[in-house]
């Protein structure tokens, strides 16, 4: 057997596929399902960020109690301990979640270092001002070239390259499902000139990611298959945007990530651009955003899953997401609140009959007599309580709209739902 014929039996591999199961009519949106090696993702499917491999005060049992069908890890910070990961036989059995798991290219952090990389952004002058200043110092600990990205991790350690390579070989150790290609994102402060230059790169970098990715299936195949994901750049501009859906939409790519920075105004267009390209039979991952207007907006443009440290990051804060809308529950009016988190939530922290008053007098920042261990572990509890609430509100979110599309109800839904959330 030549490479090629194992190549095509790679591709071929039974391990990864995806089913859409209902298409709307003369419409991008779609619910379906991605079949892993380590379990099926009902698609529309939001996979909760655990950024070390697992999830911030959501343990293993919590995380399947509140239905969550997978899990995102950060491939650069998972990267220092891939061989680690790999003799626990992957990330899924490492981080003991059994689920289906996705890394990313390590990418963003990698260049974080160097550049003012954001994600959406309100853009409002000073956003701007300090985006576009931030892209001028691009050089500080990351230096972007076509061989990869040189960087530092402080102006006093050695600079070191991180390659297409490197990220499909680490990436491999630590074993996801799904794994991103290296791709280049740039800042919103970036120039149309730069993001032209980077996108070039972006397609060179998916190149060199497919060819490596086949190699090390090749020789690692007597482990679950991973499909790779291709990563979709080109900021705000149509051009650009269909220029990336076309090269990397005609190559071997198992699904496609969808990145960026951009306004979040501009969501919908730039998904509509890329996914009315994009071939249809792969699956497509918004990278990074799932504030629950975007979860809309990227289903009705044809994505299938999201990601978004925000539900996790936000409930830390106090911030608790309910169907008339996220409220502050360290505000005082919730002093003496003893209805739930939300009414007829079905989250563990809500069924157990927690309240907001006993959530607010945990969470509160004043000692109030505590020890500093009470305090401490109060808070802590307060963090967890939420956590469990807001994550399983959005996991929830996306299943109900995965219903409503199996039931043709899906604009219905979304238009009643986005009114009582938003008061709009
Ligand atoms: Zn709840």
């Amino acid at each position: 057997m030549n490479n090629n014929q194992l190549n095509d039996n790679l591709l071929n591999n039974n391990q990864f596929s995806f089913e859409i199961t209902k298409k709307l009519e003369n419409s991008l949106t779609r619910a379906g399902i991605i079949h892993t090696p380590h379990g099926d993702i009902e698609t529309p499917a939001f996979m909760v960020v655990g950024t070390y491999g697992k999830v911030n005060l959501l343990s293993p049992k919590l995380f399947h109690e509140i239905g969550a069908s997978g899990m995102i890890c950060n491939g650069f910070h998972l990267s220092k301990i891939s061989e680690k990961i790999e003799a626990f036989g992957g990330l899924s059995s490492y981080s003991k979640y059994n689920c289906p798991t996705i890394t990313d290219s390590g990418g963003f952090q990698v260049m974080s270092l160097g550049s003012g990389v954001g994600k959406v952004i309100s853009m409002d002058k000073r956003d701007i001002a300090r985006e576009q200043a931030k892209a001028k110092e691009k050089n500080r600990l990351a230096r972007v070239t076509d061989d990869g990205v040189y960087f530092k991790k402080d102006e006093n350690s050695d600079e070191k390259l991180f390659t297409p390579e490197y990220s499909m070989e680490f990436q491999h150790e630590i074993g996801a499902d799904i794994i991103m290609a290296f791709d280049e994102l740039t800042s919103i402060g970036d120039s149309r000139k730069y993001n032209e230059i980077a996108l070039n790169r972006t397609y060179k970098w998916a190149k060199r990611c497919l060819k490596k990715h086949k190699e090390l299936s090749i020789e690692r195949k007597d482990k679950p298959y991973q499909a790779l994901y291709g990563v979709l750049q080109g900021a705000h501009y149509q051009d650009l945007r269909e220029i990336a859906s076309k090269d990397l939409g005609s190559m071997d790519f198992d699904g496609y990530g969808l990145g960026g920075a951009f306004e979040k105004e501009q969501l919908g267009d730039i998904l509509f651009w890329c996914d009315t390209i994009l071939p249809e039979n792969k699956p497509r991952h918004l990278l990074g955003l799932s504030q629950p207007d975007d979860i809309f907006v990227g289903v009705e443009n044809g994505c299938d899953t999201f990601d978004c440290v925000a539900p996790m990051r936000e409930a830390r804060h106090g911030k608790v997401y309910t169907p008339d809308g996220a409220i502050n529950i360290k505000n005082s009016k919730y002093k003496n609140d003893n209805d739930p988190l939300a009414d007829g939530c079905q989250c563990p922290t809500c069924k157990a009959g927690h309240t907001r008053s006993e959530i607010r007098a945990l969470l509160k920042n004043t000692m109030d007599g505590k020890s500093p261990e009470q305090f401490k572990k109060d808070k802590l509890l307060a963090m967890e309580l939420l956590t469990i609430h807001n994550v399983y509100f959005i996991v929830n979110l996306t299943k109900e709209i995965r219903n409503s599309i199996l039931e043709d109800n899906f604009h219905n839904f979304r238009d009643k739902w986005l009114k009582r959330y938003y008061k709009s």
